[in-house]
Formats: structure tokens, sequence, C-alpha cells
């Protein structure tokens, strides 16, 4: 059967940019094709019919023609807006981290389904007011997961012996998880890990969201489960995220620093 020349999906915008008199071109996020690259034409012009849908931060049921580099928006339907995600301003900068993460995971027009409808549900987490530290700490690890980098955190990554509650561990993201203190591991690339921050990162993997969400945590740790996320998220992607700088400025408290060698 011939691929149709439109088709219809289910979408969320990963990011935008504007692009010559009115146009806009952008990131989407669709379950069945992945990511792919799409053109809104004359969207900026105030005539446009589907000027105000076409927003992050909402599921959208968007009808699509093929088109030769980009795909071309001709009709928006908005299936579900996270309103209250812009409500606040740490909350709204997560949610551009996240869709973030989900664009530089993934390869253009490969079948996404599960990254998708991990970002659909940190949105609705994010929209119900769960703290945005945690929902972000929750979807990248399961992003890792989706990506086939799951880290360890029950063994050691180098001698494979199950990890003891009374023993040393050290973080190294290019082994792929948790060191024990037997094992020398690189010379560089790796830091202390606390049992109360080891104890919490398997609480990512195992825990379901609402469990999460409830927990009692210090912030001392909270900051060191961060740190290491985000250095084993830097190592798997090759970069940090570009959204992440706007993130730390407008946080209230102070930003945490890359997690310091020992
Ligand atoms: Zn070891």
């Amino acid at each position: 059967m011939p691929i149709p020349r439109r088709y219809s999906t289910d979408a969320i915008v990963l990011s935008r940019f504007d692009y010559g008199e009115a146009d806009r071109i952008l990131t989407l996020i669709t379950p069945g094709s992945g990511k792919l690259k799409a053109i809104a034409k004359g969207i900026r012009r105030p005539t446009s019919r589907i000027g105000g849908s076409l927003e992050p931060f909402a599921e959208l049921n968007v009808l699509l023609a093929r088109g030769r580099t980009f795909e071309v928006v001709t009709e928006v339907r908005v299936g579900h807006a996270w309103l209250n995600l812009r409500d606040s301003l740490e909350s709204a900068a997560t949610a551009w981290y996240l869709a973030e993460l989900a664009d530089r995971s993934l390869e253009e027009r490969h079948a996404a389904e599960p990254v998708y409808a991990l970002l659909r549900r940190a949105y609705e987490l994010l929209d119900a007011g769960m703290a945005p530290g945690r929902v972000a700490r929750w979807y990248e690890m399961h992003l890792a997961d989706e990506l086939g980098v799951r880290p360890e955190v029950d063994r050691c990554v180098e001698c494979d012996r199950v990890l003891e509650v009374d023993g040393r561990f050290r973080w190294v993201p290019s082994l792929g998880g948790v060191l024990c203190d037997r094992c020398p591991g690189p010379p560089h690339d790796r830091s202390g890990l606390t049992l109360e921050a080891l104890k919490l990162l398997k609480a990512y993997q195992r825990q379901d969201v609402e469990a999460i969400a409830g927990l009692r945590l210090g912030l001392a740790t909270e900051r060191e489960v961060e740190a290491a996320l985000r250095d084993f998220l830097r190592y798997v992607l090759e970069r940090d995220a570009r959204s992440l700088a706007f993130l730390d400025e407008i946080r209230q408290d102070t930003p945490i620093a890359t997690a310091i060698p020992s």
C-alpha cells in the first residue's frame, strides 16, 4: 500500500523556531513516527488558523502532509493542554529540559512510543504539581532505561559484586553505574556516592512515581542524585543540555555544580 500523503497523529512540540516572514519550524515527537520536523506556514500571521494551537506543553493532534524536507502542518487540534505546568517558572523550565532530552535522544523518524509516553506522563505530573526535580530525575532514569543504558545500581560495574550497605561507592558514568571500593576504576570520571544517594537512585528505578513523590528526602541527597544523573546523561548524550543553564538560573536555591571527582 502506498504511504498516504496526509496523515494525522498525536504530537508534542519539542522545540520550534521562526523561519522566513511568517513560518515556524517545529520539532515534534509522535508515538508512531518518533521525532520529526514540520513546517507551519504563515503561522505568525494574525489570520493563521493554527496559530494559537501549535504550542508546547500540550498533547496535540496534527494533520500533516508529507513534504520533501519537512512535513507540512495543515490542521491542529489541542487534545490536552497542561496549563498549570506554565504557572511556575521552574516547572516550565523543567518541561523544556525534558523536551530537549527527548529531542537529543531520538533519531528522526524512528518509532518512539515509550519515550512519547514518558514525556506525556512527566508533563502530567508537572501539571499536577509534583516537585519538578523529582519529575526530572524519574524521567532521566526511565529515559536512560528506554535508551538501553539503565544505570547499574545493584552490583559493581567492574567486578559484579553485589553492593553492600557498609561499603563505599563511587559513581562512574563512563562505566555505566556504581563501582565498589575494591575496584580501581578509571583515574578520572568518578565521584563518591553516599549510601542515601545510592538508595534514592534505586528508588527512581524501582518505585512507582507516586511513591517517589511522597518520599521524605534530605536536600543534600536530592542534590547528589541530581548531579549523578546529570553526569550520567551528559556522558550518554555526549554533552550538557542547553536548557540546564536556564533551569539553574531560575531556581531559587543555589544551583548545583557538577559532582567533584574524589
Ligand atoms: Zn568492584
